[in-house]
């Protein structure tokens, strides 16, 4: 990327310390969270909705009042600066665009508010839009652009007023699937280009897994791990984490609850010599998958609420080929087992 003097931003750490935000009496909504995020990198704040990401991220962006502790940005406290004097920006959602404005003047719009004068604002505005491939479109209405083409709008947007570090809160909820996995490609993309600090928060692990150098596993308003996606997804730290995430067996031994992959959970007719010696137990098989590069076994306990077609608690993931070989039918009585190096503890 080409960064002249007039758009090179140096990108920012971002650092909460024991950051708190209460409404009323109402538990926290966020509650005492401690998190460094590295200067140029994606962070993504994932999990289920109502856990306190969007206040988290309004607390960063300054649209929110923090209840206590602080938000650090380069280690200079902007806890108590307005929203436009942090050099952080939020990347709203596309349909926030206005519709009566052209591209370029929706992305001008902030400098506008500014006082910059209009030959200066439609030249920032034009460069922005080129960076985003959208140059040639400058002067379309939004209803006259693609889904695709808004949001890369409304990244231009927020782009021009240099930020240090770019907020976006589920900024691709409001997209068909199609478009939100080439969007989610276009947002990595952009990141690696400008070089700038993104925050992105989402409830889909699938997006954030996709997305991010850093991880944090957010629940009840505080984090319940942060790392790399692979650390998160193969060293759950707890039954939330792993449940969350998905594609883990959460399975109680007398040492206590472990994880296990699901691709890593094996599966045999009881005594089966493949899993002699293995930790392991008794399942049936509720259901089977096919998902074409893969086949998906339910499973859950042998034995419980026969009457109830009872939903799977178990999952085994099999290649296409090794459940060809073997397959297994629902009703099947059949043992699983994991090495112990598959088997990760979970805290309680
Ligand atoms: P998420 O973005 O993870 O879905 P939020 O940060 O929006 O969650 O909300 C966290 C919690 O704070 C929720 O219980 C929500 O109801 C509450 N909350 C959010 N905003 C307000 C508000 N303005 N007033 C009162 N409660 C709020
Ligand atoms: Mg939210």
């Amino acid at each position: 990327m080409n960064a002249d003097a007039s758009t090179a931003v140096r990108p920012a750490a971002i650092e909460l310390v024991s950051l708190s935000k209460r409404y009323g009496d109402a538990k926290p909504a966020v509650d005492g969270i401690n998190l460094r995020i590295a200067s140029g990198s994606y962070c993504c704040l994932l999990g289920p909705s109502g856990c306190g990401k969007s206040t988290t991220l309004r607390m960063i962006a300054g649209h929110e009042s923090v209840s206590s502790g602080d938000v650090l940005l380069e280690n200079r406290n902007i806890t108590d600066l307005p929203a436009a004097a942090r050099g952080t920006a939020m990347m709203f959602q596309s349909f926030a665009l206005f519709p009566h404005l052209s591209a370029l003047d929706n992305v001008a719009f902030s400098l506008k508010m500014k006082g910059v004068a209009k030959a200066e604002r439609h030249a920032r505005a034009q460069e922005l839009l080129a960076r985003v491939a959208m140059g040639a479109l400058a002067q379309r209405k939004p209803a006259e652009l693609s889904g695709g083409q808004q949001q890369r709008v409304a990244l231009a947007r927020a782009l021009i007023t240099q930020p240090k570090a770019l907020l976006l809160d589920e900024p691709l909820s409001a997209l068909d699937p199609f478009l939100r996995i080439q969007m989610r490609a276009e947002l990595r993309r952009w990141q690696q280009e400008l070089g700038l600090t993104f925050i992105h928060v989402t409830h889909s692990q699938e997006e954030a897994m996709a997305l991010a150098d850093t991880m944090v596993v957010m629940n009840h308003g505080v984090i319940e791990q942060q790392g790399s996606p692979h650390e998160i997804y193969n060293r759950p730290v707890n039954e939330f984490v792993a449940r969350f995430m998905g594609g883990h067996n959460v399975i109680e031994t007398p040492a206590g609850k472990v994880g296990v992959r699901t691709d890593q959970t094996l599966i045999a007719r009881a005594g089966a010599p493949e899993i002699a010696g293995l930790p392991g137990m008794p399942a049936l098989v509720t259901d089977v998958e096919y998902q074409g590069t893969y086949v998906l076994l339910g499973l859950r306990k042998p034995g419980a609420s026969q009457a109830v077609v009872s939903t799977a608690e178990f999952s085994v993931m099999l290649s296409e080929a090794r459940f060809a070989a073997t397959p297994f039918a629902v009703g099947d009585e059949v043992q699983l087992a994991w090495t112990p190096e598959s088997a990760h503890p979970l805290q309680s």
